[in-house]
């Protein structure tokens, strides 16, 4: 492990065009719960009617008692980890890229990342579907207490900026990211099992246009033989031990 970790330091002491790539790990190391496998927040609720575009248009019930009781209360406690304080560090040494996220929660943003693409969209970003007046997530809340589904002013039906089931990725950010894959001379994957589109394509690209890939995961995935190192352990007690030279 200590090798692995002195090898990362070297590769970033000479990368100055990093992305970070974060799932899904990532955030859960803020006490975000996730969403796929066992204890997964898709066990409990089914995304195909929790989480779904589709049912949400119809009867988007589901979706905002799914957010009252899951999503609002964790994402409005969650605060972010060491990981994304490393991040921060490496933006003002001048070596980080961008993020690229997975995640919804705005944490990257929180933490003081300027350069964040979110592939997934973000939560805390409500607006409503008719006039397009933005929304807080507490002003929401404080909605959901009186009426499910809540209504803006104007009477429309409100949105969280959460990509749901069913809908396209943002196709600006999905560019952004691909670009930033291809002219990173590190790619850096944390906590994200590589395995759902387009997670599992850009660590191909990146490696293709000649970066360094390297991936933090508890688990290992199915971009690992293409890796430059590996390391199945949290993401940010490893970016934590390369910060403070543990
Ligand atoms: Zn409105």
């Amino acid at each position: 492990m200590d090798e692995k970790i002195s090898e990362l330091k070297k590769i970033i002491s000479t990368s100055d065009q990093i992305v970070a790539f974060t799932g899904a790990g990532f955030s859960a190391e803020s006490g975000i719960s996730t969403f796929r496998g066992a204890g997964g927040l898709w066990s409990k609720y089914d995304p195909d009617i929790y989480a779904n575009i589709n049912v949400f248009m119809q009867d988007s019930t589901y979706y905002w008692n799914f957010f009252k009781d899951e999503r609002y209360p964790v994402i409005k406690k969650a605060k972010p980890n060491d990981g994304h304080y490393v991040l921060v560090e490496l933006e003002k040494l001048g070596k980080l890229y961008r993020v690229v996220t997975q995640n919804i929660d705005g944490l990257h943003q929180e933490a003081g990342n300027s350069d964040v693409i979110e592939l997934h969209g973000n939560t805390r970003k409500i607006n409503c579907l008719s006039c397009g007046k933005n929304y807080t997530m507490d002003e929401t809340y404080k909605k959901l207490q009186k009426e499910i589904p809540p209504k803006c002013s104007c009477g429309g039906n409100l949105k969280t900026g959460t990509v749901l089931f069913g809908e396209p990725l943002p196709q600006v950010a999905l560019e952004m990211a691909k670009l930033a894959a291809q002219n990173c001379d590190l790619f850096l994957v944390l906590g994200s099992s590589l395995v759902v589109y387009p997670a599992a394509s850009m660590p191909r690209i990146a490696k293709k246009n000649g970066a360094n890939l390297v991936i933090i995961n508890i688990d290992p995935t199915p971009m690992d033989e293409m890796a430059d190192i590996v390391i199945n352990d949290s993401a940010s007690k490893v970016l934590s031990a390369i910060i403070n030279g543990g």
